[in-house]
C-alpha cells in the first residue's frame, strides 16, 4: 500500500499489505527474498552517511535487510507500534529489548507466570550481565508495586500467559510501571495483535516469538520487538544511557534526540543487534511475512477450536481442571472479556486424574496432535510440561508457572475441530 493512501486500512488489510509494495525494480507483487549479505553504495559520501545513521539505507543484512524490513513494518503495524525490529527468535527479542534498556547493577521487574525459557534467561543469562529480575506475580499487580525499588528499569510481563491460561490485567500493571516511571514490556506472543494490542493497554514496548502464531505455520524461529513510541526517554527521571547519552560509535549522536518516537526501536538496533549480531534470516522473515497474511483467519479459528476442545475436556471424567480463559467457569473470564475480547488464543493447559505418569502416557497416545515443544503452530500440538518445557525448574517455580506434574498444555490447531477431539478422545481411554 502507498506510505500516502487515503484509506484508513482494518486489521484484515494491514495483515496482507502494510508495509508491502510491488518491487520498484521487477515488479514482482510478492515481497522478494533479498538473499545478500551487503548492498552497494552509491558513492563515498552515500556510505558516510549510512556510517553515520545521516540517511536510512542497507549497509550490510546484520543490520537492516529489505525483505525484513517489510516484516518490520507490517509487524509495527498491526501492533499500532511506530517501529519495530526483527531478530533470530523470541529470545533474541527479549535480549535486545532488556540490553537497550539495562546497565550493569540495573533491575526489572517481571511476572513470574511465563514462558519457561524467559525465566531461564531472566534467571541465568541475564545475571552475567548484572541483570537483576525481581519476580512478582503477574495476577496480582500490586505485587509489582511492592517488587520495584529506585534501580528498577523496566516491568515485563505476557498478555496471555504461557502455559496457564491466563490473562494478565495489562491496564493495572501499566499504571504501575507509569508510577515508578518506567517501560512496561509486554510478550504478546500468545495473543498475537488480532487479539490484544497491549499498546492500548498501556505498554510502552511488545515483544513477540514470531516463530508461534504470526508466522503460525512451525517452520521458522523469529522474533520482533516493538517500540509503541510512547516512552518519553528524555523526559524520563531514570537515565537510559544507550538513548540518552552521547553515542561515542556515531559521533556523539544522542538517539532519543535524534530519533524521536521511534528511537527506542533504533538503538535496539544500531548498538543491540549491529554488536550483539542475533539477526533473523531474510528467508525466515519471508516465510513470516507470508505466515503474517492469514493471521486474523488462523487466529479465529484457533480460537473457535480451542473453545470447542476447553468445553470437551471441562466435561471429560479423567480430568481435573481445565485452565482456559475462554470459558466461563475461568476465574480470568472477565478479564479475557476486556483484554482479548475476540478470544481466549489456542493454548490451554488441563490437569489429569492420573497425574504425571497419566501425562507422560496422553501424550505418547496422541495420533492427530504432534508430541513437541512448539505452540502456535496450524497443527495440533500436546506436551507435559513437567517432563520437556519445565524440567529444568523447581517444584515451587513449576508450581507458579502453572506446569505442576499433572498438567498437559495443548495448542489448538486449525484442523477440523470434530478430529481433534476424537483424537483427544481416543487418547484418554488409553490413560489410568
Ligand atoms: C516461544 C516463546 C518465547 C521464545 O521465543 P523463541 O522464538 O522460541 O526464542 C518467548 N515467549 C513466549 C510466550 C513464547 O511462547
Amino acid at each position: 500500500m502507498p506510505e500516502s493512501s487515503p484509506l484508513s486500512p482494518k486489521f484484515a488489510t494491514l495483515a496482507v499489505h502494510a508495509g508491502a509494495a510491488p518491487d520498484p525494480s521487477t515488479g514482482a507483487r510478492v515481497t522478494p527474498i533479498f538473499q545478500t549479505t551487503s548492498f552497494v553504495f552509491n558513492d563515498a559520501d552515500h556510505a558516510a552517511s549510512l556510517f553515520g545513521l545521516e540517511a536510512f539505507g542497507n549497509i550490510y543484512t546484520r543490520i537492516t535487510n529489505p525483505t525484513e524490513a517489510v516484516l518490520e513494518a507490517r509487524i509495527a503495524a498491526l501492533e499500532g507500534g511506530t517501529a519495530a525490529l526483527a531478530v533470530a527468535s523470541g529470545h533474541a527479542a527479549q535480549f535486545l529489548a532488556f540490553h537497550t534498556l539495562l546497565e550493569p547493577g540495573d533491575e526489572f521487574v517481571a511476572g513470574r507466570q511465563l514462558y519457561g525459557g524467559s525465566i531461564n534467561q531472566f534467571n541465568h543469562s541475564f545475571k552475567k550481565f548484572n541483570w537483576n529480575v525481581a519476580w512478582a506475580d503477574a495476577t496480582d499487580p500490586a505485587s509489582f508495586e511492592k517488587a520495584v525499588t529506585p534501580k528498577t528499569k523496566a516491568i515485563f510481563c505476557e498478555s496471555i500467559a504461557n502455559p496457564g491460561g491466563i490473562v494478565i490485567d495489562l491496564p493495572a500493571i501499566a499504571a504501575v510501571a507509569k508510577k515508578a516511571g518506567v517501560p512496561f514490556i509486554v510478550d504478546n506472543t500468545l495473543a498475537t495483535p488480532y487479539l490484544c494490542q497491549p499498546k492500548e493497554h498501556g505498554a510502552d514496548i511488545v515483544v513477540h516469538s514470531l516463530t508461534k502464531f504470526i508466522g503460525g505455520h512451525g517452520n521458522s524461529i523469529g522474533g520482533v520487538l516493538v517500540d509503541c513510541g510512547t516512552y518519553d526517554w528524555l523526559g524520563s527521571k531514570h537515565r537510559y544511557k544507550t538513548l540518552v547519552d552521547p553515542n561515542e560509535s556515531y559521533n556523539g549522536l544522542r538517539l532519543a534526540e535524534t530519533f524521536g518516537n521511534f528511537a527506542y526501536a533504533i538503538a535496539a538496533r544500531v548498538m543491540g543487534l549491529r554488536d550483539m549480531g542475533p539477526a533473523i534470516s531474510p528467508f525466515n522473515a519471508f516465510l513470516i511475512l507470508t505466515g503474517s497474511e492469514t493471521l486474523p483467519l488462523r487466529m479465529a479459528r484457533h480460537c473457535e477450536n480451542a473453545l470447542a476442545v476447553a468445553t470437551w475436556l471441562e466435561k471429560h471424567p479423567k480430568v481435573v481442571w481445565v485452565s482456559y480463559a475462554g470459558l466461563p467457569s475461568s476465574p480470568y473470564h472477565g478479564l479475557q472479556q476486556k483484554i482479548c475480547p475476540k478470544g481466549a488464543g489456542a493454548v490451554l493447559t488441563f490437569g489429569l486424574k492420573g497425574g504425571y505418569d497419566a501425562g507422560v502416557k496422553l501424550v505418547s497416545s496422541m495420533m492427530l496432535f504432534s508430541h513437541l515443544a512448539n505452540i502456535g503452530d496450524v497443527r495440533s500440538l500436546i506436551i507435559h510440561p513437567a517432563s520437556t518445557t519445565h524440567r529444568q525448574l523447581t517444584d515451587e517455580q513449576r508450581a507458579a508457572a502453572g506446569a505442576g506434574p499433572d498438567v498437559v498444555r495443548l495448542s489448538v490447531g486449525i484442523e477440523d475441530k470434530d478430529d481433534i477431539i476424537a483424537d483427544l478422545d481416543q487418547a484418554l481411554a488409553n490413560v489410568e
